[in-house]
């Protein structure tokens, strides 16, 4: 169980974050009109998104040198 613990403590971390904001999520892909949803784009290649923080994300994990 440590071991597990150990490997899957990153992908926890993620969940909690999407478990969180599950239902304003959900709202906003399934039940929001593509023309009435305000999209973050990154100028830097062809990512799009709906919410402001996953593009944070994706900047932090693409385009962001550790
Ligand atoms: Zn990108």
């Amino acid at each position: 169980m440590f071991q597990l613990n150990m490997r899957t403590r990153r992908r926890k971390m993620v969940s909690v974050i999407m478990r969180k904001d599950h239902l304003q999520n959900h709202v906003i892909a399934k039940h929001t009109n593509p023309e009435d949803v305000k999209w973050f784009q990154f100028e830097q290649c062809s990512f799009r998104t709906k919410q402001k923080k996953y593009l944070k994300i994706h900047v932090d994990n693409k385009h962001t040198a550790l």
